[in-house]
């Protein structure tokens, strides 16, 4: 059929993610060590010799958006929901090396065993969408519902992608994680405790969910913002919304426009529009079909050879669709360049740096969540693992 065509570079950089303004939220720190020159020609040599050392005690979780010299090493591959259910359910291995962006090896911390070690190859590779949400940003908007006599009513939800101080703060309030997989399902659990929900901290997401899937109006929703007094937001208003979305959104996905979406119509007619729901919502509105990364694999899964797919998520799982389906015309939904910059960080010499310095007897990068932090983030966690 037809090869994947390489979008353009981009004119704008992407920001470097994961650097934050709230230390404690999402860290972004250099990777210590010497690591391997990429031009090392035996590298996919050394990180196989090391994962073969490493046995059973190791385990690589690889997400989706990852690079596919890192992802091959994987033992697993999947969406942030996926892979958080995947590191609960191996609790023989000592060492979970996690190839995806910091707050998931978090969350991997946190659902894992005490004696399991959780490692991220480069510590900065962060998300610059949980860094929307900062902790005591989140503790101030929750006193707004306070002094707006409606905190009682409001249960509070986080995306899996959000820091673990995030989650911890849903959690001591009986709130959930949700993840573009389970969000429906999340939110409808939350609307059977509370008249109102507190969405963090991606807007698109939940704005998409209550609208799409719950039947909302648009004029149910109002956005927080923390950089404002209020969240710049009235009484009234919070009084009158159905939920609050934090004013957060990925870097990445919020690149894809209305305009992405009626130029791809007009050159491919007979073109299947697949994007994530952390588009926008006109966007989404605009596709023919919308869904989680896992939903995204699916659908080109059971798609029609000859079919023709523009999908706007990130672009080396565009890439890898196109090269695993060649009988179906898979294409990238905007014609610029769409890394996700801070899960590219992790890179074949990271990884071989992690596995060789673990052969060594060294754990380098552990990610460590404290104790009073976990027990209440995995109340939220494992509300959301336990969803019907
Ligand atoms: S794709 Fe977006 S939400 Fe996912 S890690 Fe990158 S910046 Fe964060």
């Amino acid at each position: 059929m037809s090869t994947f065509v390489e979008p353009g570079s981009t004119a704008t950089a992407l920001l470097l993610l994961g650097r934050g303004t709230d230390p404690d939220s999402e860290k972004g720190v250099d990777c210590p060590g010497a690591l391997p020159p990429a031009s090392d020609p035996n590298l996919v040599e050394r990180a196989w010799a090391a994962k073969k050392a490493l046995g059973d005690r190791l385990f690589i979780l690889g997400h989706h958006y990852q690079r596919d010299e890192v992802i091959q090493f994987a033992d697993v591959t999947g969406d942030s929901f996926k892979l958080a259910q995947q590191a609960a359910a191996r609790p023989e291995a000592e060492y979970i090396v996690f190839c995806g962006v910091h707050f998931m090896a978090e969350s991997a911390d946190i659902l894992t065993g005490p004696d399991q070690q959780v490692i991220l190859p480069d510590m900065a590779a962060g998300c610059s969408m949980a860094d929307m949400a900062a902790a005591q940003q989140v503790e101030d908007c929750w006193d707004a519902l306070v002094d707006a006599g409606i905190a009682d009513s409001v249960v509070p939800m986080t995306y899996m992608n959000s820091s673990a101080d995030i989650k911890a703060f849903v959690g001591r309030r009986d709130g959930v994680v949700c993840t573009s997989s389970n969000a429906e399902r999340a939110l409808r659990w939350a609307y059977e405790r509370g008249e109102k929900v507190l969405f963090l901290p991606d807007q698109h997401l939940g704005r998409n969910t209550v609208v799409r899937e719950l039947g909302f109006d648009l004029d149910d929703c109002v956005v927080y913002n923390p950089h404002k007094p209020n969240g710049g937001l009235t009484t009234e208003q919070l009084r009158q919304a159905r939920i609050i979305l934090w004013r957060g959104h990925c870097s990445v996905h919020g690149r894809f426009t209305l305009d992405s979406v009626n130029d791809v119509r007009e050159r491919v007619p007979d073109v299947n529009v697949l994007v994530h729901p952390e588009c926008t919502h006109e966007v989404v509105a605009a596709a023919d079909r919308v869904g989680s990364t896992e939903y995204i694999i699916t659908a080109i899964e059971e798609a029609e050879p000859g079919s023709a797919w523009a999908i706007g998520t990130e672009l080396n799982l565009v890439r890898r669709l196109a090269n695993q389906h060649p009988d179906k015309r898979i294409m990238f939904l905007d014609k610029a360049v769409c890394y996700c910059s801070t899960m590219n960080r992790i890179d074949l010499p990271h990884l071989v740096w992690a596995l060789e310095e673990l052969v060594a007897g060294r754990v380098p990068n552990r990610i460590v969540v404290d104790e009073d932090t976990t027990v209440n983030a995995r109340h939220a966690l494992d509300r959301m693992l336990a969803l019907p």
